[in-house]
């Protein structure tokens, strides 16, 4: 593989030697005598210092370039880097000038790289973008200004931002949002994504409305959404999901109609009932913990260690952990061979309504769950939040909810229970019920108790579930939910997702 390289002169006289292959941009920069790095401050941090040294070398993947522009004789690239394998990204710019025999090699260089690096194109995006000032521990807006906002003008976006200003503010944005954005940036949690999903469900031209794609910046204290986009290594960065809304693709998901009473809403990831439910509700004062308020909260449960009563209803379309677990590995193979994604060969074909409505149903496929339980969590996505990977064989648009019902166990069991959770061991243990479903209802039996949608609270009071089949689109690196499953299965193998 051929690398294409073009040297820039740095203010001081020295050369810095930029290259690009088809899959990574190399970047060499001269050291004076003295050890003093040449290279212009804003990149200083890809380096480690080393004065022995006549140069440095350094590469990341073409992905991670952000723009290559020529101007008044002089070539900038902007790209994301990491200080350290595991650390987080942040940009770096890189500049010089070019000489006057080399303009025309330069321009050439700036376009072709950047082709390369957006995979055959760069339109600059037009973005509506909605920041929680007050999601999380409170820092969306110093995330978006100091890590978001630099790369996405870098990269030639054009953002309309607005700053919420209540409770529900964003779900009117999203009720009456132009068609003409790109995606739809939401930087906070996931209670900002429920609000806009169910803005898009109002407005006045729906499925439109609801093709355009929502991108999630992690700022509040539950990020499932982003975790289930990116993954655990780069869920939780902003500047990871920020390369997502320039590079990602539109990846179709499956929404979840919520009935309440007469109250339609839409729920894109969770419901919770009992010992989980409370978790959310009774840590919300400590929302400036960020996701360690979930870990401190179920130890608070599992010491109370209350049942939750409930009626529990549903379409089961299956129920074998295995044939799950085949299922992920046949989907995931297929996305990683570039083939077609395939669903689960046994589930039943989703219908192609995308009506908010929900399938209609015949009341004989219904079937009763009615063993006393501690909770109940069902809904879309491996993560709920960082320390729990709930349902980690969860597809994007199988058409079906994954549900997962915990029997009453001690609470020896349910603290050994925290250990590997982040990872789906739970998964496989026989209390936890693990059940596919086109639809269900849940009855609580009880005056007073949680029930979280999203992780927001709503009314303790029945509500049903129906999937809507491909209804939602996100933005993702991988056509697939970014969750690494590596668990010993039933037969004692251990399974990786790929
Ligand atoms: P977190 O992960 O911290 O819970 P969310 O994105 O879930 O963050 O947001 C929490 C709540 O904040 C949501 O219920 C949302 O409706 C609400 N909200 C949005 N904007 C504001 C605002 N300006 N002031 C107060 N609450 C807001
Ligand atoms: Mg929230």
């Amino acid at each position: 593989m051929s690398t294409r390289k073009l040297a820039l002169e740095q203010d001081d006289g020295t050369v810095a030697t930029l290259g690009f292959t088809e899959t990574s941009l190399t970047l060499e920069t001269e050291v004076t005598p003295n050890g003093v790095l040449t290279q212009a401050s804003c990149c200083k941090s890809l380096f480690k210092f080393r004065s022995w040294s006549k140069s440095l070398s350094s590469e990341v993947p073409i992905r991670n370039v952000v723009a290559a522009t020529f101007l008044n004789g002089a070539v900038k690239v902007s790209y994301l880097a990491r200080k350290g394998k595991k650390q987080r990204l942040h940009m770096s710019q890189v500049w010089g000038r070019v000489k006057d025999t080399d303009i025309v090699a330069a321009k050439e260089w700036c376009h072709s790289v950047v082709q390369v690096a957006y995979n055959g194109g760069n339109p600059p995006k037009v973005l509506r973008v909605l920041i929680n000032p007050h999601g999380g521990p409170g820092k969306a807006r110093q995330i978006f200004t100091e890590k978001v906002e630099p790369i996405l003008l870098a990269a030639g976006c054009v953002c309309d931002v607005t700053y919420t200003t209540k409770a529900g503010h964003a779900l009117e944005i999203a009720q009456s949002l132009d068609l003409g954005y790109d995606a739809l940036v939401v930087v906070s949690g996931d209670g900002l994504v429920h609000e806009v999903i169910n803005g898009l469900a109002k407005h006045a031209q729906p499925e439109k409305a609801f093709s355009i794609p929502i991108a999630p910046i992690p700022a509040g204290s539950g990020n499932g959404l982003s975790l289930n986009i990116l993954g655990l290594h780069d869920g939780l960065d902003p500047c990871a999901a920020t390369l997502n809304i320039l590079k990602g693709q539109p990846m179709k998901i499956d929404l979840l109609s919520f009935t309440q009473g007469n109250q339609k809403r839409i729920s894109f990831m969770s419901q919770t009932v009992g010992l989980m439910a409370d978790v959310d509700i009774e840590t919300e004062h400590l929302r400036w913990m960020g996701d360690l308020r979930f870990v401190l909260g179920f130890l608070r449960g599992v010491v109370t260690r209350k049942t939750c009563e409930m009626e529990f209803t549903m379409k089961v379309a299956e129920q074998d952990k295995s044939r799950m677990v085949d299922a992920l590995h046949a989907r995931r193979l297929n996305a990683a061979n570039g083939g077609p994604l395939v669903l689960p060969s046994s589930d039943p074909m989703p219908s192609d309504d995308k009506h908010l409505d929900g399938p209609g149903s015949s009341d004989e496929d219904w079937v009763k769950f009615d063993k006393p339980v501690l909770w109940m969590c069902a809904g879309k996505g491996p993560y709920v939040s960082r320390s729990l990977m709930q349902f980690p064989v969860s597809h994007p648009d199988d058409g079906l909810i994954d549900i997962s019902i915990q029997e009453v166990v001690g609470r020896k069991f349910l603290l050994d229970a925290m250990e590997g959770a982040e990872a789906g061991r739970s998964y496989w243990f026989n209390s936890n019920r693990y059940f596919k479903a086109t639809a269900y209802r849940a009855k609580p039996l009880t005056a007073h108790g949680v029930l979280m949608v999203d992780g927001e609270a709503y009314p303790f009071e029945e509500f049903q579930i129906e999937v809507l089949h491909r209804l939602g689109t996100l933005l993702s690196p991988y056509q697939h939910y970014a969750a690494d499953f590596k668990v010993i299965d039933a037969k004692g193998t251990t399974r990786e997702t790929v």
